[in-house]
């Protein structure tokens, strides 16, 4: 197969990328580089099997010969990331996504959607499953991730029902693991780096929210297995194993052996209280499950850093 991978050069976009050469088919990665690195990807240069084309996707994109897959997978993805590039954020996840399906149709290619736990927003459910509407505040700060990132999904519907188009839309929720940028602003580098420097670990809110983890190469696994089916309706895939924030930092804190002190700050604005993956569907439907226990991940992520730091 050929694909294309938009937001190759991310952190998930370039396990991805990654993952389908392993499998012998050609990648064609198209990123522009705001929140995505070259270093994520720089070890593919020299194989010809792999294309990277620096490219805004907000605007058309033209890609020479056969594609079979387009995933689509560009977006500011850390809550800090998506509050720096809000209409960015908002761009991609429409524009981005309205040009990613016209060139799935212009291919005849299988198109999916990197969707995400966020649609759910602060949910009064949980688990979470897929039939679940969510709880989005549309005007607050999130609003330009969650909101950009549901008409994603209802756009691929629309080409799919109107194009005949065969789409995918995974609902990718907390997921960790190298390649992470340091400085994203996400708890999983937050809390290792602070830990490994020895510097406050700064739990915010009460650190009583919770979030559900899953290891890169799980959720990698999960992908590839989803676009091979015939699956139109949304599929959450993430790690059901829930923790309170507070406890993560005490992990951490464990695992790094750091002498860092707990502190708090203030909680950011309609930040979730709970996520947790149902993964029903996920399990029923493609016979995946998460095999990677969120200490084994976490220990593969910290050696990771410590090169970083
Ligand atoms: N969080 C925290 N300290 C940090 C960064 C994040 O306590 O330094 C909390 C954040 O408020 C949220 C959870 O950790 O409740 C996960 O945040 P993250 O930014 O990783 O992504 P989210 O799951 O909110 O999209």
């Amino acid at each position: 197969m050929r694909v294309v991978i938009t937001g190759g050069a991310g952190f998930i976009g370039s396990h991805l990328c990654d993952y389908f050469i392993k499998k012998g088919h050609s990648v064609v990665c198209i990123d522009n580089l705001i929140t995505g690195s070259l270093e994520n990807i720089e070890h593919l240069f020299g194989n010809d099997k792999f294309l990277f084309i620096k490219h805004d996707v907000t605007n058309f994109i033209h890609v020479l010969g056969k594609v079979d897959a387009v995933l689509h997978f560009a977006s500011p993805a850390s809550p800090e990331d998506y509050l720096r590039y809000p209409i960015q954020t908002l761009k991609v996840g429409a524009l981005g996504t309205h040009k990613a399906l016209g060139l799935a149709k212009e291919k005849k290619a299988v198109f999916m959607l990197a969707s995400t736990s966020e649609v759910y927003g602060d949910p009064l459910v949980s688990p979470q499953p897929e039939e679940y509407w969510g709880n989005v505040n549309p005007v607050g700060p999130r609003g330009v991730y969650d909101e950009a990132k549901r008409f994603a999904e209802a756009m691929t519907m629309a080409y799919h029902r109107e194009h005949k188009i065969s789409v995918r839309i995974v609902r990718i929720f907390n997921t960790y693991g190298p390649r992470m940028r340091l400085n994203d602003g996400r708890v999983v580098p937050n809390f290792i780096y602070q830990a490994l420097k020895n510097k406050p670990i700064t739990v915010y809110g009460d650190g009583t929210q919770t979030r559900s983890f899953c290891y890169i190469s799980d959720l990698i696994e999960g992908i590839y297995k989803l676009l091979f089916k015939n699956i139109t309706e949304p599929i959450n895939l993430g790690n059901p194993t829930e923790l309170k924030i507070i406890d993560f930092a005490y992990l951490i804190k464990k695992l790094t052996g750091s002498s860092s002190k707990i502190v708090f700050k203030p909680l950011p604005k309609d930040d979730p209280r709970q996520r947790r993956p149902d993964i029903t569907k996920a399990k029923k439907m493609l016979r995946w499950q998460p095999k990677v226990s969120l200490e084994e991940g976490l220990k593969l992520t910290i050696d990771y850093f410590k090169t970083k730091i």
